[in-house]
């Protein structure tokens, strides 16, 4: 069985008690969330969320550079006034380069890839602030309370690491 078909079983689960049919479209807790695509980080449940709170914005290593158009909407359009970046122990972009992936895509899929910036690091903490301090230059970004942490794969506890404000 495909891991979507499996979804769908899940999601009839889901579905059969949904009671939050009417929630507004804006953020209600007006808070637009960076964080890792890492599968062992739940946002919701590690952060609180529930359903209609926040904009979870989620990519590879939880880069801001990466997120920028769905903050500028998220901003915009939909009211949120708060950012939280989340990035995480055992994170695999501390694992590589740009030359690394560059090469393998070169090798693998016979592709040039030069151009894009897959934003890896070797420091974890460093990328959390450098993340917080590129929003902070941003003319594109409100001028917003940020706060960025690190999540413990470990423990499930989360680290501050710097704020803006
Ligand atoms: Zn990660």
């Amino acid at each position: 069985m495909s891991v979507a078909k499996e979804f769908e079983s899940a999601n009839a689960k889901y579905a059969a008690s949904f009671t939050k049919g009417d929630l507004q479209l804006p953020p209600q807790r007006k808070v637009a969330v960076v964080a890792c695509m890492d599968a062992r980080l739940d946002t919701a449940r590690a952060l609180g969320l529930e359903e209609g709170d926040a904009h979870v914005i989620r990519n590879a290593g939880g880069r801001v550079t990466d997120a920028l158009r769905s903050i500028i909407i998220s901003q915009q359009l939909l009211g949120t006034r708060e950012i939280v970046i989340v990035h995480h122990t055992g994170c695999g972009m501390l694992t590589f380069t740009d030359e690394v992936i560059r090469n393998k895509v070169r090798s693998d899929l016979k592709q040039n890839v030069d151009h894009i910036a897959f934003l890896p690091f070797n420091n974890l903490e460093q990328s959390v602030l450098d993340d917080i301090q590129l929003l902070k230059e941003s003319n594109l970004v409100l001028d917003v309370p940020i706060t960025g942490y690190v999540y413990q794969v470990e423990t499930g506890k989360i680290v501050k690491v710097g704020e803006s404000k």
